[in-house]
């Protein structure tokens, strides 16, 4: 659920009308609902009471400072891949203790940075990276809490760019390796073993994965326990699905995945870390866009829309559905028309929908990609010279933009001319 309602025919984000926001900060642009977020996260928080946890929100997929900051204050911790995003959450309020860092290829200056500046565990992911986070830790006279990622070799039967528990993907140790690789951390000074971790992918909508993986993830515990480990924290990664397609998808619900925890891990006693980044945010935000032209092809008519691929990049990059909807309410029993949903950019790529079933438009109409809130804003980039787009955070009657849109100067005066020109 979220809260971008219809109301007399106009569709608001909390109690704000959608056209007002456009007419302030003009198109396209993101908005996104307070409530909405905190509502998710709430979810989640509760799916887990009566088990001992922290939701760590993988800010992956919307990591504007405002957004962070309304998480944290109600409790969330951090999940970060980077550097950026360490210094990111750390800027929003979140103490280090409540920062698990993940991700394959963390540098040394990022293991300083974050032990220096506090953190609850890195999620360790290979060999030679353990090594490193040992050193790190060796020469500033540090202990660095570590889980071991381990990939549980199972088919989280999502899209083939974002399953990453196959033992085929570059994420985490095999499984099967686990024991020797936990001996080694067990032996190298610098690091304290805290638990295990495991990430098996983004946008599952079946629990059957999550299942198989939690019950390696429940064998490995006692396994590595009885060869001396102290396991006593289990960080389960994210990945719970959203509805983008609301007509016919029905993913599993929080409550539901968390009893799945429950039931699986819970005998185990330990300490529970969830890293939800798309349930959180994914549908508390919209891409807002008008419609330059209607443009009449040969057996078709085009939507040419003034957002693209370079502010929203999931169709092109996933072929992902998104759910489009006319700002303005169609009068009810107005007559749909199919139509291709193109933005301006010189790809054939650049567009979110094929024969998409829409009530009648024209130049100027509004419209809103539902579910933008996750891995929209944050994989945008300015190909083709546009500049990023606004976001805008609602809460109830007010909005505040949380994130400008750069002048066109900005934007060029950030390239640097070599004196011999
Ligand atoms: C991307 C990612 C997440 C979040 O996945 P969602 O599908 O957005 O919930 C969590 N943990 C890790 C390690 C990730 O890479």
């Amino acid at each position: 659920m979220d809260h971008f309602l219809y109301r007399d025919g106009a569709l608001y984000a909390e109690d704000v009308p959608i056209s007002e926001i456009a007419a302030a900060v003009g198109t396209p642009f993101y908005v996104y609902s307070t409530a909405t977020l905190l509502r998710h996260f709430k979810l989640f928080d509760e799916a887990l009471e009566g088990t001992d946890h922290l939701v760590c929100y993988a800010m992956k997929a919307a990591s504007n400072q405002a957004i962070l900051k309304t998480l944290a204050q109600a409790g969330a911790g951090m999940d970060v891949v980077s550097q950026g995003e360490y210094l990111r959450a750390k800027a929003a309020g979140v103490p280090g203790e409540k920062i698990v860092f993940s991700g394959v290829g963390k540098t040394a200056e990022e293991i300083r940075v974050a032990l220096t500046g506090g953190i609850r565990q890195f999620n360790v992911e290979s060999e030679p990276e353990m090594e490193v986070i040992n050193a790190v830790a060796l020469e500033l006279g540090m202990v660095a809490p570590i889980t071991i990622r381990v990939n549980p070799d199972v088919d989280a039967k999502t899209h083939a760019k974002i399953a990453t528990g196959k033992s085929e993907n570059k994420f985490g140790i095999p499984i099967s390796r686990a024991k020797e690789v936990y001996a080694l951390a067990a032996s190298l000074p610098g690091l304290e073993v805290v638990g295990i971790d495991c990430h098996i992918g983004s946008q599952l909508t079946d629990l059957e994965p999550f299942r198989l993986a939690y019950e390696k993830v429940a064998e490995l515990t006692e396994t590595l326990r009885a060869e001396g480990h102290n396991i006593r924290r289990l960080d389960l990664g994210g990945g719970l699905g959203i509805p983008y397609e609301r007509s016919n998808e029905a993913p599993p619900l929080p409550v539901e995945y968390g009893q799945l925890i429950k039931d699986t891990l819970g005998h185990l006693g330990c300490e529970i870390e969830i890293e939800p980044g798309r349930l959180i945010a994914g549908n508390a935000g919209l891409m807002i866009s008008k419609v330059i032209y209607v443009k009449s092809g040969e057996g078709r008519d085009f939507l040419i829309v003034d957002g693209a691929m370079n502010d929203l990049i999931r169709p092109a990059m996933y072929e992902a559905h998104h759910d489009i909807v006319p700002v303005n309410e169609p009068a009810p029993g107005t007559e749909s028309q199919p139509y291709d949903i193109v933005g301006p950019v010189c790809e054939t790529g650049d567009t979110f929908a094929k024969q998409r079933s829409m009530a009648p438009l024209a130049a100027g109409d509004l419209i809103a990609f539902r579910s933008a809130g996750a891995y929209g804003a944050v994989m945008a980039s300015e190909y083709n010279s546009r500049p990023l787009i606004p976001e805008v955070l609602v809460h109830g009657d007010q909005f505040a933009v949380i994130r400008q849109r750069p002048a066109f100067d900005e934007m060029i005066n950030r390239d640097t001319i070599p004196e011999w020109l």
